[in-house]
């Protein structure tokens, strides 16, 4: 037996914003349930210095970011094997990569390949936080989503929570913009319960279901009571019309080859 869905999103202690979750635990939930899930923290609070974990969000981005392209690479490489080491079960190994406003990936060259699961989002945007029109804010998001599309994601997670957060709100232009970006370069898109927008989930994972997108399903797990907790992803996707027996065709699962790997 096997755990309904496959959570492509947690966090551990190495994401500032975590709070109770350990990847100690996530290995003994791994130990002993069937339980699948990726470990994804944020590439941005691995690479920035332990005393800069806010960097990336800082008015030193990009500063910090080049006076660290060797010490953060070395951070990122270390922390990718401390989650391999640990993996065990139904646990498989991520992150959730950040790029600069400017599309650089916040990860070493050579490594992304090496991971079951590529998550990408868009945590930084000037535009939001100058108040810009919302015309530049979603030209913005499209230049992040695309640079991170052309990084090799596999799912765009919580695709409109910046936005949204700030009020801008989601047009229908947008939501096709981005199914269709996803459907041409081969990502998932999330549905993420962190954070919850159910009428733009609702209207995103039909349009994704339309035109033969992936869907995905994420905690996005901050803290314990988070983790399994699947009733928002199964509200979302029978409101958008997909019965339980059709969710392994619909959803995002990891790799055979990462499956086959994570058995050995
Ligand atoms: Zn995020
Ligand atoms: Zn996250």
């Amino acid at each position: 037996m096997r755990s309904v869905f496959f959570d492509c999103h947690t966090h551990t202690e190495f994401s500032s914003c975590a709070e109770d979750v350990t990847l100690q635990g996530y290995a003994e939930i791994a130990r002993t349930t069937d339980r699948q899930f990726a470990i994804t923290d944020h590439s941005a609070q691995v690479f920035y210095p332990p005393d800069q974990r806010w960097g990336f969000w800082g008015e030193d981005a990009y500063e910090l970011y080049e006076a660290n392209i060797e010490a953060g690479a070395r951070r990122i490489r270390k922390y990718v094997e401390t989650i391999r080491a640990a993996q065990c079960g139904g646990m498989f190994v991520g992150t959730e990569l950040d790029v600069l406003p400017d599309g650089r990936k916040v990860f070493p060259d050579g490594v992304l390949e090496t991971l079951d699961v590529v998550a990408g989002a868009v945590h930084s945007m000037p535009t939001l936080k100058q108040e810009r029109p919302a015309g530049e804010v979603y030209d913005e998001f499209r230049f992040q989503v695309e640079a991170l599309a052309g990084h090799g994601i596999q799912v765009l997670v919580h695709p409109y929570r910046l936005t949204l957060a700030a009020g801008v709100p989601v047009t229908d232009a947008l939501l096709d913009w981005t199914v269709r970006l996803a459907r041409d370069a081969g990502f998932a898109l999330e549905i993420n319960s962190h954070k919850q927008f159910p009428d733009v989930d609702l209207r995103m994972a039909r349009m994704a279901l339309e035109l033969g997108v992936t869907l995905a399903v994420g905690t996005d797990t901050h803290r314990t009571q988070e983790f399994g907790d699947f009733a928002y992803h199964e509200q979302i996707l029978q409101g958008a019309g997909l019965t339980e027996e059709t969710w392994d065709a619909h959803l995002l699962w990891p790799s055979a080859a990462a499956q086959e790997a994570a058995a050995e």
